[in-house]
């Protein structure tokens, strides 16, 4: 039997996040393997900044990210984990080294939010002049 091969591959979009409760779950697992706590995870529009986080381990994401790739909410989870896990270390050599050790391609990342940060509108989060993504101010 002849079988047309009519099923045209599926053009691949960027894996989006589900819902809120998706990043949560990815920020929860996280933490586990970083091994930092985490009391909260909140969800809110959030203008100077893609997300933040306490040292009481109480996170903040911006609703913004739900709509970006995965892994650049991702990113941003393992960015504020990493804080926790070198408090006052701000985004020196300690803080670079375990972001390295958690995900490798974090600087490709990092640059593709950074390129999504300078096109938004009256963009006020810093930019790719800046190696400081303004992710966290906090530090
Ligand atoms: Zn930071």
């Amino acid at each position: 039997m002849k079988t047309e091969t009519a099923s045209r591959p599926i053009p691949a979009s960027p894996e989006r996040w589900h819902d809120a409760d998706d990043i949560r779950w990815a920020a929860r697992q996280w933490a586990a393997r970083i091994g930092v706590p985490l009391r909260s995870i909140t969800l809110r529009p959030m203008s100077r900044k893609w997300a933040s986080i306490s040292t009481a381990g109480r996170l903040t994401l911006d609703t913004a990210l739900l709509d970006l790739d995965r892994d650049l909410g991702e990113f941003v989870v393992v960015h504020e984990l990493v804080h926790l896990l070198c408090p006052g270390a701000g985004h020196g050599r300690v803080f670079t080294s375990f972001m390295a050790a958690y995900l490798p391609d974090w600087t490709e990342r990092l640059s593709r939010l950074d390129a999504i940060t300078q096109a938004l509108p009256g963009s006020v989060r810093g930019g790719a002049a800046n190696s400081d993504p303004k992710i966290n101010r906090r530090t």
